[in-house]
């Protein structure tokens, strides 16, 4: 059976820019049979939907997530994620006292999140991958799954990740919407050379991407200077990390003359401006990786550090970001910063024949918007890019599709239930800090 959303306005993310108005979307299944003004949809078979003044537009994707990090939220203000001393200070002890079981709500809240404000696919990297994929699955979302290697020099800790990374690689290779990635957290400094070699061979064996932090204060670059007299960049060429699917999250201090190597590579860089800002951290330079040619994508990164999904709120700040940065307005159009979560980002994570944008033979992950929500009127005059990234909320998305299927319906979630998610997680919550302050007291965890 054939189903026809009809609605105000569909905007496409086609290679063409298509923006049609009252305009129909035609589905069979879990994919897209075609995309057109309504009347040339007259005389065809189909359930019709009609979802009034509404826009249709591709489902949202955040390229860097770490979903099971939502059970911190709130619990490292003050401190910066992005240099490895902030981390141990502000989160290692948080992460030490999870136990698996604190994982899955944090992880359906986060989906819940995302689903409620128009994503319907993401990229995460973390550990406990096997406890996250069951509740990313129960949500209908599409995701890239990288799992987290984190060794910090110890073999046996190395061993084990490795060989649980093979596994869930394993069990994912037939999921129709989860895909098996590798996540080393950060390369060099924490995850030693052999480890890397072994994961780069863990790729190639699964056809996997690789999701990395990089460049985040200069720390590779120092480590890689001292130990192999190159840039982490340079380095990462050098051992063929560059030949492989790579999506690389702030990117805020790679030296100028790298760019042009990445500009080469698989390589997207996955800008996330609030958790740089709230670290106070400079800038990644978006303008000049645009104009070299490198692939990239925008992330919300976890929310300890943002404190939100909101994919519409990260467009926003990451244009206003850019203005400050390069002291003129509107340095990056807003079209491409609406590529950076639908078509740039599909093709990081190696499905840009599969979503991203609302196209015939695309998967049907779409979302619909409220046009009477705030920030749309007058609704002729404004440039519907610059509504999205600038004027609307992701509270005003409505309905989420993914593969043909309701996620959310007038705003109701279907697939998640928050509330109980929410009790869930306030239970892990207080489980975690109560395990903590145990731990501390039996002297099994260390204040710094
Ligand atoms: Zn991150």
């Amino acid at each position: 059976m054939k189903t026809l959303l009809l609605a105000d306005v569909a905007l496409t993310m086609d290679g063409r820019g298509a923006i049609h108005y009252d305009a129909g979307v035609l589905l069979e299944g879990t994919h897209i049979l075609a995309v057109a003004p309504r009347a040339q949809f007259d005389g065809v078979e189909a359930k019709r939907v009609a979802l009034g003044r509404r826009l249709l537009m591709p489902g949202l994707i955040n390229a860097h997530t770490h979903t099971p990090m939502t059970l911190f939220r709130g619990l490292a203000e003050g401190y910066s994620l992005l240099t490895l001393e902030g981390w141990f200070e502000g989160i290692r002890l948080w992460e030490l006292a999870m136990t698996p079981d604190m994982v899955p709500p944090a992880v359906s809240v986060s989906c819940a999140e995302m689903i409620r404000t128009g994503t319907t696919c993401f990229a995460d990297q973390y550990f406990y991958m096997d406890r996250i994929a069951p509740a990313v699955r129960a949500s209908g979302m599409r995701a890239a799954l990288a799992y987290g290697v984190v060794e910090l020099g110890d073999a046996n800790a190395r061993d084990w990740a490795l060989r649980a990374t093979a596994g869930f690689l394993e069990s994912l290779s037939d999921d129709p919407r989860l895909a098996g990635w590798i996540g080393p957290h950060a390369l060099f400094v924490d995850n030693q050379l052999t480890t890397i070699q072994a994961e780069l061979a863990l790729a190639d064996e699964y056809a996997a991407g690789l999701h990395i932090h990089l460049a985040t204060s200069g720390e590779e670059d120092a480590y890689c200077l001292q130990h192999y007299g190159t840039t982490a960049v340079q380095q990462m060429k050098r051992i063929g990390m560059l030949d492989r699917r790579l999506i690389a999250a702030h990117c805020l201090t790679i030296p100028d003359e790298d760019l042009a190597t990445l500009a080469a590579a698989p390589f997207t860089a996955v800008i996330a401006p609030s958790a740089c800002m709230r670290a106070g951290k400079p800038a990644a330079p978006l303008k000049r990786m645009l104009a070299e040619g490198i692939g990239v994508a925008l992330g919300t990164d976890n929310v300890t550090a943002n404190n939100s999904y909101d994919l519409f709120k990260e467009m926003q700040i990451l244009g206003k970001l850019m203005s400050y940065r390069e002291g003129v307005p509107n340095p990056i159009p807003a079209r491409t910063i609406v590529e950076m979560v639908t078509t740039r980002a599909a093709s990081a994570l190696g499905l840009g024949s599969e979503t991203g944008s609302l196209e015939a033979g695309k998967r049907a992950d779409l979302i619909a918007i409220d046009l009477d929500a705030p920030g749309f009127a007058p609704h002729r005059a404004q440039d519907i890019y610059t509504a999205l990234v600038y004027a609307v909320s992701g509270m005003s998305v409505t309905d989420v599709m993914v593969d043909g299927r309701w996620l959310m319906r007038d705003g109701r979630l279907l697939t998640v239930d928050y509330r109980a998610a929410c009790e869930r997680l306030d239970a892990a919550h207080e489980a975690l800090v109560a395990r903590r302050q145990r731990l501390v007291t039996d002297g099994e965890l260390m204040e710094v």
